[in-house]
């Protein structure tokens, strides 16, 4: 599971003044559970039929932006790292690498895709619990850096030009995979839609007869209760996903210019245009820290609520 603090209430409402019906559906992939809740005219195997085209797109974006399965296309990708020519890959996987490296630009590198060498280390001190040896963080660190993922949009060819890098797109890929699903559901003439992946949330029309949906955000200092449309929003964190050894907390967020892990306990809410852009800000703020966000010069169109983690 990733972060899933955010919970989301006023789910309840059975049917509505319409007779639009409330749907909810759930499916395991990504590391997480996508949760879809619709409202619609549609008979109940109508709807499960939609959830089902619905989480079999999810499944085929899995193989795309899976860092975990060898034989995904990312993963077919980062074996040719260094080589000289450049691949052709899926629209989905040329789309996400050319805005990762939008979301790198504008964070200073703050939000790196290219930490797939170090997250893979961290993963495994995590598993072994020891820390890594110098030198081979040293080398992992060298494969890091966003400039070196050429993407050519207009052909969705992609090279990456340093040897060994290898991309992780466990920052962005849910909240990416959120809005696809909510645009498949608008296309299929549902808009009155939430697509929650694991805390990465797409939120389409509100409820019949609501503002919005509504969701609600723990911290340690209260929780925020917020009414939302049309926009996405994830929480994230150093806290959620961590290990501890001697006393200090490891976290599952890297800084890329340090290499090492994050420590702090502070949590970053964002609430943006749509699942993507939250997602992406979320982790890339929880690098900057408050202070590092606020010195920002060109800052995104986002809200951003930092607090101190529940946990
Ligand atoms: P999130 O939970 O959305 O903040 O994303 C954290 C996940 O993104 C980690 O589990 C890694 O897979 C990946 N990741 C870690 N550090 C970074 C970073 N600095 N930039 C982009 N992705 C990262
Ligand atoms: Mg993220």
């Amino acid at each position: 599971m990733k972060k899933l603090i955010i919970m989301l209430l006023c789910l309840q409402t059975g049917v509505t003044a319409w007779s639009q019906n409330r749907f909810e559906f759930s499916h395991p992939q990504m590391g997480t559970v996508f949760r879809l809740v619709f409202y619609s005219s549609k008979d109940s195997s109508e709807a499960k039929a939609l959830a089902k085209v619905v989480f079999d797109r999810i499944d085929t974006l899995n193989m795309r932006f899976s860092d975990w399965l060898p034989e995904s296309e990312l993963s077919v990708l980062c074996q040719k790292a260094g080589e000289k020519g450049c691949s052709r890959v899926s629209a989905e996987l040329a789309d996400i690498l050319l805005v990762s490296n939008s979301f790198a630009r504008q964070s200073r590198g703050a939000f790196d895709i290219s930490v797939g060498a170090l997250t893979r280390l961290w993963r495994r001190s995590r598993n072994l619990k020891e820390l890594p040896e110098p030198k081979r963080a040293a080398r992992a660190l060298e494969t890091v850096g966003w400039r070196s993922i050429k993407v050519n949009s207009a052909t969705s060819c992609v090279r990456l030009s340093k040897r060994g890098t290898i991309l992780d797109l466990g920052g962005i890929a849910q909240g990416w995979t959120a809005d696809d699903c909510l645009a498949m559901l608008r296309e299929n003439g549902v808009t009155t839609a939430l697509v929650d992946a694991g805390g990465d949330i797409a939120l389409g029309d509100p409820p019949p007869d609501r503002e919005g949906w509504q969701i609600e955000i723990p911290s340690a200092s209260g929780n925020k209760l917020m009414l939302l449309k049309n926009c996405g929003i994830t929480t994230s964190g150093a806290t959620y996903r961590y290990f501890e050894l001697d006393g200090k907390r490891y976290s599952h967020i890297i800084d890329p210019r340090t290499g090492q892990p994050l420590a702090h306990r502070m949590q970053v809410t964002v609430i943006a245009k749509n699942a993507t852009t939250a997602d992406a800000w979320a982790t890339a703020i929880s690098v900057l820290g408050e202070n590092g966000w606020n010195s920002l010069k060109k800052k995104p169109e986002i809200k951003v609520w930092i607090s101190e983690s529940p946990l």
